[in-house]
C-alpha cells in the first residue's frame, strides 16, 4: 500500500497495513519466516527472498514510518543505536567530521567517542541552538551535523530549518534524532533535514516493550544506501518487534496528546514547589527555545527535566522515592518514568563537556491520570 495524503492519525493506522492479501486479517500478520519459497531461480513470489533483506511485516512498519515522516524511505531496525550505526556508516567515511549537539543522547556521544573515533570519524560537541556556535564550528571534512531537539536530558532546541541551510551550504548533510519529539509532533524532512532516525523503543512503540530504531531518508538515493547498509550489516528489526511498533503507532496521535496535556500541568506544579530550582521543558514562554519550538512542532512533548534544592543527594533521592513514576531508563512509554541523568542516562558523559548539572532529574511524562501523578511528585520532593 502507498503512503496516503490523509491526516497523520489515519496514516499511522491505515498506511502500510492493508487487510492481508490472503486471509482478510485487518492487522499485518506477523511473518516469523528467514526464507520464502521461489518458483524458479529468483523468480519471487511477492518481492520476498530473505528476512534480513526484506520481511512483509518489517515492510508494513517501514512504509508507516515514512508515511509518518514524510519522506520516501523507511527502515526499522533491531534498536535505535543499530539505526544511528546504519546510518553513520553510511554517510561518513575516515578522516570526515561530524557536528554533535552539545548535550547529545549519552549513547550517541559514546558512539562516536569510543567506536567512529577509533575508526578515525572526527566529532564536535556544539550547542546546535547556538548557529553562530554551529558555523564556527564546521570543517571542510564536515558530513553531518546530527541533532537532537529537543535534546535529552536539557530540552534545548534547535532551529532544524536553519541547520538544514547550514548544513546544506556546507556541502554536508543534516540527520536529526526525533525520538524526544515523536512523528507526531515533529518532521524534520519537511524542514530540509536529509534523514530522521528513531529509537522506536519510546513514542512510537510506546508501551515499554520493545527495542527498536528506524530510518527515514529524505531522498531516493539516500534511501538507497541506507538500505544497503541495513541489508549488509543486518541490525535489522525480527518481525515480532516490529509488529509491536507497529500496533503502538496506531494509538501514537491519541497518547501524545495526552502525554503533552500531563506533561504541562506537571510544569505547573513543578514550578511552584519551593525545592524545584529550575525546570526545563518547552512550552514554558521564557524556554530560550520557545519560539522556534513553537513553529517547528505541533506540541511540547512528555519529556519534563527540572533540578533540584539539596544537589545531587536530593535528586536521588527524588528519583527513589518515587512511586507511581517508576525509576528506569527509557521515555516515552504510556507509563510515567523517573530518572537521574548524571548517573544513568548520561553517566558516559560524566566527565565531558557534555556533563550534565548533578541535581537534575528528567521525567517521562506517562498518560496516567495527572492528579494521581502529581500527587506522586509532591510526596517524591519531600
Ligand atoms: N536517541 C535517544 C534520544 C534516546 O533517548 C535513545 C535511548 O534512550 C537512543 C537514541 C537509543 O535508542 P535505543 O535504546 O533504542 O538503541
Amino acid at each position: 500500500m502507498q503512503p496516503s495524503d490523509s491526516g497523520f492519525a489515519t496514516r499511522a493506522i491505515h498506511d502500510g497495513q492493508e487487510s492481508d492479501p490472503l486471509t482478510g486479517a485487518v492487522v499485518p500478520p506477523i511473518y516469523a519466516v528467514s526464507t520464502f519459497h521461489m518458483d524458479r531461480v529468483n523468480v519471487l513470489r511477492a518481492g520476498y527472498d530473505y528476512s534480513r533483506s526484506t520481511n512483509p511485516t518489517r515492510t508494513a512498519l517501514e512504509t508507516c514510518l515514512a508515511s509518518l515522516e514524510g519522506g520516501v524511505r523507511g527502515l526499522a531496525f533491531g534498536s535505535g543505536q543499530a539505526a544511528t550505526d546504519a546510518l553513520l556508516r553510511t554517510v561518513c567515511a575516515p578522516g570526515d567530521h561530524v557536528l554533535i549537539p552539545g548535550d547529545a543522547y549519552g549513547g550517541t556521544y559514546r558512539l562516536f567517542a569510543k567506536v567512529y573515533a577509533r575508526w578515525g570519524v572526527e566529532y564536535t560537541p556544539v550547542p546546535l541552538d547556538d548557529l553562530d556556535a554551529v558555523r564556527a564550528a564546521l570543517r571542510p571534512t564536515t558530513k553531518l551535523i546530527w541533532c537532537e531537539t529537543p535534546t535529552n536530558p536539557l530540552l534545548r532546541i534547535a532551529d532544524l530549518a536553519a541547520l538544514a541551510q547550514i548544513a546544506h551550504d556546507a556541502g554536508a548533510r543534516l540527520a536529526v534524532d526525533n525520538t524526544f519529539a515523536s512523528p507526531a509532533l515533529q518532521n524534520p524532512i519537511a524542514l530540509g533535514a536529509d534523514a530522521v532516525m528513531h529509537s522506536t523503543t519510546k513514542y512510537l512503540g510506546g508501551h515499554s516493550d520493545v527495542i527498536g530504531g528506524a530510518l527515514v531518508a529524505g531522498d531516493e538515493e539516500l534511501g538507497e544506501e541506507l538500505y544497503f547498509h541495513q541489508n549488509v550489516l543486518g541490525a535489522v528489526a525480527g518481525p515480532f518487534d516490529a509488529w509491536l511498533v507497529l500496533r503502538g503507532i496506531k494509538s501514537l496521535a491519541l497518547r501524545i496528546d495526552r502525554h503533552c496535556a500531563n506533561a504541562e500541568a506537571i510544569v505547573d506544579m513543578l514550578l511552584q514547589h519551593p525545592k524545584v530550582t529550575e525546570v526545563f521543558y518547552p512550552g514554558l514562554p521564557d524556554h530560550p527555545g520557545h519560539d522556534i519550538a513553537a513553529r517547528q512542532m505541533r506540541g511540547f512533548g512528555g519529556m519534563v527535566s527540572f533540578r533540584v534544592a539539596g544537589g545531587a543527594e536530593e535528586a536521588r533521592a527524588v528519583c527513589e522515592r518515587a512511586r507511581l513514576f517508576t525509576l528506569a531508563f527509557s521515555l516515552g512509554g504510556v507509563e510515567s518514568l523517573i530518572e537521574y541523568p548524571a548517573e544513568m542516562t548520561h553517566a558516559a558523559v560524566s566527565g565531558s563537556s557534555l556533563e550534565v548539572p548533578d541535581d537534575l532529574v528528567r521525567l517521562s511524562v506517562g498518560v496516567e491520570d495527572v492528579d494521581d501523578l502529581k500527587a506522586d511528585l509532591f510526596q517524591a520532593l519531600g
